[in-house]
């Protein structure tokens, strides 16, 4: 199908992106990769009567040292986090994470703001930056804003984000030598996530000093594995230690049934991914 007639709008710099935003109204759209938002246009499930093109901000893009967090620009691909060396070596987790996501053409077109403000709770990327406690730094024609990631995912696609602010960068602690894994679990390869899990954690000596896990698809929004984190935190890292933690891993959630899965079944799919997800972490190098 042909989407509907829209303005477009293809600002170079964040300011002139709010201020176009602002004078276009609550039915303007911001478009980063696309690889979501025209299929929804192309459908006419969307309308909007403006597209604000976010491709030509240069500002938006790349990732920085910022002293104790690094700062991925909205407008950074998926290809691009991949590959750079800061999120590798500080933030592992999303390294990882990013590796699953679609396919080598989504992922060259696709971008970590784009996911982030998406917000589709089988996107991979949201649970890794609830499990790192990223900020999410949003600007709009009446400046800055910043709000964590526990509070920044409402429901099913819905965020904090209101019609005139376009999220710039999201700033990620510095998780140096902390090991990584994303344990996904989908039907066919290059697929959204049925259940998956992010797990990050550091080791001192055979003792497991912190952890972090975070769960994608098993509610609205990605879901912290507190009681998994609690069970993990002071032990001695064995395969009883994390059998007897990853059983805890459905607590709290409220997965929904699809033609995927049932509601017991992704229950069931969190507690073995998480075992596999942090035994993985463990083993990482
Ligand atoms: C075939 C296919 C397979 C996929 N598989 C996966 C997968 O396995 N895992 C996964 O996580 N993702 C997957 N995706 C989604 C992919 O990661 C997209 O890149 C992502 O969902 C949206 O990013 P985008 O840059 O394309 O955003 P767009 O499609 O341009 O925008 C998406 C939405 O976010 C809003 N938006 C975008 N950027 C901003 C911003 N900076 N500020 C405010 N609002 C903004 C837009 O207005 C729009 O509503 C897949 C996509 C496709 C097409």
């Amino acid at each position: 199908m042909i989407p509907a007639a829209f303005d477009y709008v293809a600002p170079s710099t964040v300011d002139e992106a709010v201020q176009a935003l602002a004078a276009a109204g609550e039915d303007a759209k911001v478009l980063a990769g696309g690889q979501s938002l025209l299929p929804v246009l192309r459908m006419r499930l969307a309308a909007p009567t403006t597209l604000i093109d976010l491709g030509k901000i240069t500002e938006l893009r790349g990732v920085r040292d910022d002293g104790d967090a690094i700062v991925i620009g909205a407008m950074t691909t998926h290809y691009d986090v991949q590959r750079d060396q800061l999120v590798a070596e500080h933030a592992a987790l999303l390294a990882r994470a990013t590796d699953t996501v679609a396919d080598p053409q989504v992922r060259h077109r696709g971008t970590f703001g784009g996911s982030i403000a998406h917000a589709d709770p089988a996107g991979d990327l949201l649970a890794p930056a609830l499990a790192l406690d990223a900020e999410m730094v949003i600007a709009s024609s009446s400046g800055r804003r910043t709000v964590p990631a526990a509070e920044f995912f409402q429901d099913f696609f819905t965020t904090v984000l209101d019609p005139g602010e376009i999220l710039v960068e999201v700033r990620v602690p510095k998780h140096t030598g902390w090991k990584a894994h994303y344990e996904k679990f989908n039907r066919v390869a290059q697929a959204w996530s049925m259940v998956a899990v992010a797990a990050t954690v550091r080791t001192d000596g055979d003792t497991i000093a912190e952890a972090r896990v975070a769960l994608t698809n098993m509610a609205s929004v990605p879901v912290r594995a507190t009681a998994v984190e609690q069970a993990l935190v002071g032990q001695f890292a064995s395969d009883d230690t994390i059998r007897a933690a990853a059983a805890h891993a459905a607590e709290g959630t409220s997965p929904t049934a699809d033609g995927n899965a049932d509601v017991e079944y992704r229950q069931e799919l969190a507690k073995v991914l998480t075992g596999r997800a942090v035994s993985a972490a463990l083993a990482a190098v």
